[in-house]
Formats: structure tokens, sequence, C-alpha cells
């Protein structure tokens, strides 16, 4: 693309950088902020400045949150005897949509994937141990991705926290996850959530 302005040149290639947006996207958005007042676009670069500096992790689930400690796990009306792991804070959003769920989370940061060389130690897995340990957990619900990566990492975890004696239990295969949930899937991801079976049986089927 040939640009008339440098400046232009450089805010659109910054746009490109996003996932999903190409050049001309990248263009049309740069355009459209162009065309605003300068307070809307000072608060628009303001807001992304902010959530990146002030954003942090729970220090007990690792949900992203304002605060030292996130909003569910402060709450006096979640049942702390139960965690329910995810990848990321998309899960954590897509399963509380669902309000089928009132234990606590904890948020694993990614998958294993030895071919991304992502191991264990990458992940907040040592601190999800010290949890079952020291808090008194009742039950922890393995609500990973139904691919590789996800079986690899709920095969890990299975074997870490089985000599804890308590239930360790996985959503129904198969139900879609994330951020790109539809609405439709929010029901199948909550009814999954309500009827998850426990580890054990689920190798077996
Ligand atoms: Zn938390």
């Amino acid at each position: 693309m040939n640009f008339s302005s440098k400046l232009l040149e450089n805010a659109v290639a910054e746009f490109a950088k996003l996932p999903g947006v190409g050049q001309k996207t990248a263009l049309r958005l740069v355009l459209h902020l162009l065309n605003r007042e300068e307070q809307e676009v000072e608060d628009f670069g303001q807001a992304i400045i902010t959530l990146k500096k002030e954003i942090r992790h729970c220090r007990n689930c690792h949900n992203i949150s304002d605060t030292e400690t996130c909003e569910i796990c402060a709450s006096p009306k979640r049942d702390t005897s139960l965690i329910c792991v995810v990848e990321d804070a998309r899960d954590v959003m897509a399963i509380e949509n669902t309000a089928q769920y009132f234990g606590r989370y904890h948020v694993l940061g990614g998958l294993i994937s030895p071919m991304d060389g992502i191991g264990p130690a990458d992940l907040y897995i040592e601190s999800l141990i010290n949890r079952v340990r020291e808090q008194e957990i009742k039950e922890v619900i393995l609500a990973l991705s139904p691919n590789m990566e996800g079986d690899t990492t709920i095969f890990y975890l299975y074997k870490k926290l089985k000599d804890f004696n308590i239930p360790i239990t996985t959503i129904a295969r198969g139900v879609a996850f994330g951020g790109e949930l539809e609405y439709a899937d929010e029901i199948t991801l909550g009814r999954s959530i309500v009827t998850r079976v426990p580890y054990e049986n689920a190798m077996m089927r």
C-alpha cells in the first residue's frame, strides 16, 4: 500500500498487527479515528495504555482482575471448595455466562504443548497443586478444550491430583469453548458443567 503520510502508515501498521485485522481494515479503522473528536481518540488510546499498565492477575486463581484478588475469589457467595480449571480468562467469562457454576476458578495461562515448547513449568500448575493442598477443596473440575493439548494437560493434572483423593471431574467432550461461544453453545456448556463426570469414567468411554 502506498501511503501519502508516514504518520498514517505507522498507525495502519500498528492496527494491522492485531489478530484478524488486515491492511485494508487497519486503514479503515485509522481513517475512522482521524474523523473522530480529539478527546475521543485520546480516551481510546488512554483506555489501552491504562489497561496494560494497571491490569493484574488474581493471586489466588490468576484470572484477569483490577484488584489483587479477583471479584470471584473475593465473593462470599461462591463455593470455595470447588475449583474449575480453565485455559484462559475467556473460558472464565464463557462459564460465568452460563450461570451454572458457583465455585471458583484456576486459570492455567495456556495448555501443555510440546510442539510449541510449552511445558508444565510454563503454566500455573504448581499454584493449583498448592491450592488443593492448602485450601479445603472437595472437587477439581478440568474444563479444558477437547483437543490434543487439552487432553495432554488433563492427563498430566489428573496424575498430579489423584493422590489427594478428591473427585477429579471433566466436562463432556466436544463442547465448544472460549471467547467465540454462541448462545446455543453456552447452554450446552452450562449443561456439561452440571453433568460433569469423574475423569476415570470419561477415560473408559
Ligand atoms: Zn481469583
